[in-house]
């Protein structure tokens, strides 16, 4: 039997290798794109998945797992051919167990998906990417997603406890479990975070979930200073008061909610801060006034506060939906956005922030910044034109000098994005920087643990 032959008999008709249904998979939501792989399979089971790999260890193909397909660093992307590992099948909530506080979730479950089942008793996951819409349990997990709520709650390695894998040799394994905590050697749960598909396939995972939030409140406060958005959020949270949501929006992020969703600011201000707050109906009117007065210290030129629900789900919509409004302020229609993902400490926000507004004004390149400064997070879309060299270098040139304002800051060039394709020089000067350049050796050494022959997601983090 030839492998078209053998996956089909694993696979049945769940087995695509006409050119046209494949095309979709040369690309993720980034701009990086691949030739067509030989296959894309769409598994129901984690036995599915170990006869293929199997088959692929036998016959030295590489391997790429692809669920929502929403990566922004071309992780996703089958850079080295292969088969692709469709997830969209495995797409089922196994269990909701509300008295221990975990959902055990296929790994192709979106995570929107998700939290709609959840909120029927009461309950979300808390790891709110604003790809969330596409974004899946396995996708999420394997770049350690952070998002909107990461500032309360962190990024996705608080969340998950245990999960069930198929490793490149085929090996259906189960790390970690269904309690809060154990101590039994090495932590391969915690390793399968952030491992962008090289290490294992996640077929299912146990994640931990929480009551939803009695009531929510939003302060938007309005600055002219770049510098007073970052100074705000850390003391913010240093007095006490740690925001279940916050948003920063810089004026080119603010017209293109403007012009795609028609929501207005201030004129004479240059950048947005929104904080959400979480607490019970008796005490949320008393902690909306209480943050806002510490927001106030900081000279804002408008600031007011709100409980109505309609109107804050607008602007959290829009907030979620600002990497497609961005687009609407491309100069041409070709142009692509390449994205800045850096986060630092608190107390060194507001250096870094007006470090990164002043180096993007004197590359003479359009950049727009926002992110998600609860945690330290700045992102800069970046407008490229494809085609002219120069532009090219200049953009790759900018998103260098964003990464280094991070590693002068003590901070990351990655804060939840991960790395894929995009980010991998930027990963090895955070190393040198830091003088542990061997730990990408490691790196090295525990996928070849994992995958000997070296089939998973091949290029990704390092070549
Ligand atoms: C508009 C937009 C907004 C975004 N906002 C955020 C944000 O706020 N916060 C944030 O953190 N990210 C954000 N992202 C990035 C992206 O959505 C996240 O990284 C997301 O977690 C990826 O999930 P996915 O299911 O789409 O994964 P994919 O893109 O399909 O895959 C991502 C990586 O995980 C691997 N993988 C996927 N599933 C599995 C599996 N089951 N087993 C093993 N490996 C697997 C893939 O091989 C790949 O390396 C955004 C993206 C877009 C397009």
């Amino acid at each position: 039997m030839n492998v078209e032959d053998e996956l089909r008999d694993i696979f049945g008709n769940r087995v695509l290798t006409r050119k046209e249904d494949m095309i979709p998979y040369t690309r993720d939501a980034s701009f990086f794109s691949s030739d067509i792989p030989l296959a894309v399979v769409i598994p129901r089971n984690a036995m599915e998945i170990s006869k293929l790999m199997r088959l692929c260890c036998e016959n030295n193909i590489p391997v790429t797992v692809r669920s929502g397909g929403s990566s922004l660093t071309g992780s996703s992307v089958p850079l080295r051919g292969g088969i692709v590992i469709s997830m969209s099948a495995m797409n089922r909530i196994l269990e909701i167990k509300t008295d221990d506080s975990f959902v055990i979730a296929e790994a192709g479950v979106r995570l929107d998906d998700l939290n709609s089942e959840l909120r029927k008793k009461g309950f979300f996951y808390p790891p709110d990417p604003a790809s969330s819409m596409a974004a899946t349990v396995g996708g999420s997990i394997n770049t350690n997603a952070g998002g909107l709520r990461a500032s309360l709650y962190g990024a996705t390695k608080e969340w998950v406890l245990g999960m069930e894998v198929v490793l490149p040799t085929g090996e259906i394994q189960q790390f970690g479990g269904k309690t809060l905590k154990r101590t039994k050697g090495y932590d391969f749960t915690a390793l399968m975070v952030g491992s962008e598909g090289t290490l294992a396939i996640i077929t299912k995972a146990i994640l931990k979930i929480r009551p939803m939030p009695e009531e929510l409140g939003r302060i938007m406060a309005y600055f002219t200073d770049i510098e007073n958005v970052g100074r705000s959020i850390m003391h913010l949270k240093s007095s006490g008061f740690i925001p279940y949501i916050a948003e920063f929006l810089d004026k080119g992020s603010l017209e293109s909610v403007k012009i795609a969703k028609g929501i207005d600011y201030p004129k004479e201000s240059n950048y947005l801060l929104m904080v959400d707050m979480a607490s019970t109906h008796e005490s949320i009117s008393r902690l909306m006034e209480e943050t806002s007065s510490v927001i106030k210290r900081f000279n804002p030129v408008s600031i007011s506060i709100t409980t109505d629900r309609a109107e804050m789900e607008k602007m959290y919509e829009a907030r979620k939906g600002l990497y497609s409004s961005s687009l609407l302020l491309r100069e041409s229609r070709d142009q692509y956005i390449v994205i800045a993902d850096i986060v630092v400490p608190l107390s060194e926000l507001s250096s870094a922030m007006r470090e990164m507004r002043d180096i993007i004004d004197r590359s003479g390149i359009k950049a727009i910044l926002f992110g998600h400064i609860g945690d330290g997070n700045i992102h800069g879309n970046i407008f490229a034109s494809p085609g002219s060299e120069e532009n090219r270098k200049k953009v790759e040139k900018l998103q260098l000098d964003l990464g280094m304002v991070a590693i002068r800051h003590n901070g990351s060039v990655s804060a939840e994005h991960g790395i894929g394709v995009e980010k991998k020089e930027l990963l090895r000067e955070e190393m040198k920087f830091h003088n542990s350049e061997y730990t990408l050796d490691i790196m090295k050494r525990i996928k070849e643990v994992f995958d000997p022959k070296g089939l998973l997601n091949r290029g990704k983090i390092f070549d």
